[in-house]
């Protein structure tokens, strides 16, 4: 066997099946089909015992299974080692960046921020509400147009941390890699974990919604460092301690444990096609379709971010007018092409190409871009 054989990775299915769409939706987002099938089966009967998996006692040993088989599948794709710490924690990820700040911020301490789009803008007023916090970045200034390289962001000497979004879902861009700043990192990687191989090692916590890359929503996986965590404030209310969630294998109460399954298997799915590293350019290739879209569109399409930050997992758009928005949506809905309303606060196109979301309706979006601009350009 040569090794490019031993090596060779299989590619995940490229269409959906029949009487199925290409979701473009930003999240909740498409998923795999082999892992809704397996829950399909498992909310029946989880690993025949008779009782499903929304059935399942969270401290029955069938659950003991489930959540360390979803703990391993994310170590294992995440490539962690035992210096880090995962949770899994009810609710999205918004909530997070205030109890990060309180787990992590002294009274009298501030979270530096670079606010380069919607989620990183909430997430600051969010934090802003228990601690100080300061833009150190501020992407309002240039339309969120790009991620600032590490010379555009302000000194953040004495912050407790420095928080940004490796992904801006709604502005379509993304970091290439981690800002290299005076705090430590912690990272809202809500839109792009597990797309691509990230440098997670320079980070002190990285925290994600599951509803994208991790399946369901209404639950967030928390990646942290067990230095870092062990410098948590543990005078808070144990429900809003992260420590707490550590020391009780992220079950101090009754957890979401449909999304803990669900993060694991997608976690697997990931792993099994090859993890980020092979996600990566197959992403990247995917994205590529699109953006040659709008490269050749003659100007009939307008991206607003800058080139070198176009994001490989949310591709955003505008259009001469709303009208054509309108119909861009009406018609490629009738082509299967689904989900391609921008965000509501920033308009236009949007096209959301998660790990799991078919090579093929990428090409077939290019495809009908360019019709469509040819009819109406
Ligand atoms: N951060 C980013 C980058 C997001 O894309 C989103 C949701 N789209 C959020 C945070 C908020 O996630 P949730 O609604 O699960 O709290």
């Amino acid at each position: 066997m040569t090794t490019a054989t031993a090596m060779r990775i299989p590619e995940p299915p490229t269409t959906p099946s029949a009487g199925r769409v290409y979701n473009f939706s930003a999240g909740p987002a498409c998923m795999p089909e082999s892992v809704l099938l397996q829950l399909r089966e498992e909310l029946m009967d989880m690993h025949g015992t008779g009782i499903g998996l929304l059935e399942q006692s969270h401290r029955a040993s069938t659950y003991d299974r489930i959540l360390a088989e979803s703990f391993e599948s994310v170590r294992a794709c995440a490539g962690l080692g035992d210096d880090w710490e995962v949770l899994f924690l009810p609710g999205g990820s918004m909530q997070h960046f205030s109890l990060i700040a309180m787990n992590f911020v002294p009274k009298d301490g501030w979270v530096a921020f670079a606010d380069t789009g919607l989620w990183s803008h909430k997430g600051e007023k969010e934090t802003a509400c228990v601690r100080a916090t300061k833009k150190t970045f501020d992407g309002a200034t240039c339309r969120f147009d790009h991620v600032p390289a590490d010379s555009e962001i302000a000194d953040c000497a004495g912050a407790a941390y420095f928080c940004y979004c490796s992904n801006n879902t709604v502005e379509g861009t993304q970091f290439a890699r981690p800002p290299r700043v005076a705090a430590p990192l912690v990272c809202d990687a809500t839109s792009d974990i597990f797309s691509r191989p990230y440098d997670l090692a320079a980070h002190e916590l990285i925290f994600c919604s599951g509803q994208k890359n991790l399946g369901a929503s209404g639950i967030t996986m928390v990646l942290a460092r067990k230095s870092w965590l062990e410098r948590a404030d543990r005078s808070l209310p144990p429900l809003l301690s992260y420590s707490n969630f550590a020391k009780t294998e992220s079950r101090p109460n009754t957890p979401p444990t449909f999304g803990v399954r669900v993060i694991g298997l997608m976690a697997k799915w990931t792993h099994d096609f090859g993890g980020p590293a092979a996600f990566g350019p197959r992403n990247k290739a995917k994205a590529a379709h699109i953006y040659a879209a709008i490269d050749r569109s003659g100007g009939f399409y307008r991206p607003s971010m800058r080139g070198d930050c176009r994001s490989d997992m949310s591709i955003s758009f505008q259009l001469p007018s709303d009208a054509l928005v309108d119909r861009f949506v009406e018609e490629s809905e009738r082509e299967g092409l689904c989900g391609l309303r921008g965000h509501r606060e920033w308009g236009g196109i949007r096209a959301c190409v998660y790990n799991a979301f078919p090579a093929k309706g990428c090409e077939l979006l290019a495809e009908f871009m360019d019709g469509f601009a040819k009819k109406n350009g």
